[in-house]
């Protein structure tokens, strides 16, 4: 859509109100609104100031007048509120008319124009399988810095026989068999149709919704891929959507990647392809359909995995998701077979145009545009060094005995460890000045201070649990 077009639309659909939106640095998406009267041509061009100061990670109060300028093709019709066109906007300087460096959807632009300047590929494409949970209830107090909490969920695990308010009828999903089950035992099959219908209304494709394996609510809606810029804009959409049709049916929908101890949690994984004049550079005739450059992809990958993982797993929560025996990755590896490998080569499709692999580290808590960047220039430096994936593990690797696992890397075990590897291994994501060191310092001080740290000097629930009758 251009500008005009976006102008046209508010008039034929009576629009009142133009939303302008952006994601913070670590990932939650900020917006505000103005009277419709106030969009002409120039606003995609002149854009529209705010206060930066204010917006987690970001500038200085001495220099905190910052521009949103919006994005005509991402325009849509907010199906949740009355007669109101939304944008995602990038950010600019407004004195300079730089786009901003820790602007997240400026790092996932200069990421795409980096990859082309290398000549290696025009496009990358991402399909994300972004799970999440739905819960009927939380108790906990969001804005009280020391909350206690627990949930309380209809199907999750806290009140598991209890007789709920209007009777217990007995479809209950057991424990790590939610994949699939049909009404009554699964209870969300409109609540996900309604997710789907409302993604298409806005343009985003959709390949399906089910139920997911925990049996605490936990569901997954399966957009089709797309060039990154546009994936990680339509990731901010599809988030945006589960909450507010969650909310719509008086149910609450969390991202968090791990709720719930002793069942599956809830990853991102992210189907990946190079492309280049329409052709998809990673159909070919190695290992499970796979050219070299997707093996090379691979090979860059696994080896900056940690710094990738500190902006693809980036929350301390993370780490308590990738753990043995939930389908989620322990080990570096990659399989065309196995779920349990952090790359899976899925091979139901034998056509050149569906090769891609899968990376299943990712999770939702993650700022969609900073991990598929990082993802792509983890690939881009495979390619570019012929970097070895070594052999691939076709077997179930969470069966496996220590001694065959002696020579395959693990995931890490927490965030501080991928915060400590992004701080050596980071020239990767320099390059093209995608990532500024400024981008990482900040990526880094804010993780470590405002969320490891805060953490650290609570008292966590469990431990009462452990401790309280020392
Ligand atoms: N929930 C699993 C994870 O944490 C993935 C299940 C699946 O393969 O879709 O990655
Ligand atoms: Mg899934
Ligand atoms: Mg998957």
């Amino acid at each position: 859509m251009t500008p005009r077009e976006v102008l046209a639309l508010c008039r034929e659909r009576e629009i009142y109100a133009v939303d302008l939106r952006f994601m913070d640095f670590p990932g939650l998406q900020k917006h505000f609104t103005i009277p419709v009267s106030e969009l002409t041509e120039q606003s995609f061009d002149e854009g529209f100031g705010f206060d930066g100061s204010s917006i987690r990670g970001w500038q200085a109060i001495n220099e905190s007048d910052m521009l949103v300028v919006p994005e005509a093709s991402t325009a849509i019709v907010d199906p949740f509120m009355t007669r109101t066109l939304a944008m995602t906007c990038n950010i600019q300087d407004p004195i300079t008319r730089e786009d901003y460096a820790k602007d997240p959807r400026n790092v996932a632009r200069k990421a795409e124009r980096y990859m082309r300047s290398t000549g290696i590929a025009d496009t990358a494409n991402f399909g994300p399988e972004c799970e999440f949970f739905v819960f009927d209830d939380v108790r906990f107090d969001s804005s009280q810095q020391h909350a206690f909490y627990y949930i309380d969920s209809q199907e999750g695990q806290w009140n598991r026989g209890r007789v709920e308010a209007g009777g217990n009828r007995g479809h209950k999903i057991r424990y790590g068999e939610g994949y699939f089950p049909v009404p009554p035992t699964d209870t969300l099959q409109d609540l996900r149709t309604e997710i789907m219908l409302r993604l298409q209304e806005c343009s985003v494709g959709v390949e399906a919704q089910h139920h997911e394996v925990a049996s605490g609510g936990q569901c997954e809606v399966d957009l089709k891929f797309a060039p990154l810029v546009q994936s990680a804009d339509q990731l901010l959409l599809y988030k945006y959507i589960v909450k507010n049709v969650a909310a719509r049916h008086g149910k609450t929908a969390t991202f968090m990647p791990k709720p719930i101890w002793n069942d599956a949690g809830s990853g991102m994984h992210l189907h990946f392809s190079l492309w280049k004049d329409a052709e998809n550079l990673f159909s070919g005739s190695g290992y499970a359909g796979l050219s070299d450059t997707a093996l090379y992809a691979i090979g860059g990958i696994l080896k900056h995995a940690y710094s990738v993982m500190a902006f693809a797993c980036p929350t301390t929560n993370s780490y308590k998701r990738l753990v043995p025996g939930y389908e989620a990755p322990v080990n570096l590896t990659y399989s065309s077979r196995n779920r349990s490998a952090a790359i899976r080569i899925p091979v139901h499709s034998p056509r050149p145009e569906n090769k891609r692999f899968e990376f299943r580290c990712p999770d939702p808590s993650s700022n969609s545009y900073l991990a598929m960047s990082a993802m792509l220039m983890a690939a881009l430096d495979g390619i570019e060094n012929r970097i070895d994936p070594g052999p691939p593990l076709d077997k179930d690797i969470y069966d496996l005995a220590p001694e065959e696992l002696v020579d395959v890397a693990r995931t890490p075990l927490s965030l501080d460890e991928s915060l400590l590897a992004l701080r050596k291994d980071h020239e990767f994501l320099l390059r093209g000045d995608v990532f500024t060191e400024d981008v990482i310092d900040t990526w880094i001080w804010y993780k470590s201070e405002k969320e490891i740290e805060a953490l650290r000097q609570r008292p966590h629930p469990f431990e009462f649990a452990m401790y309280y009758d020392i």
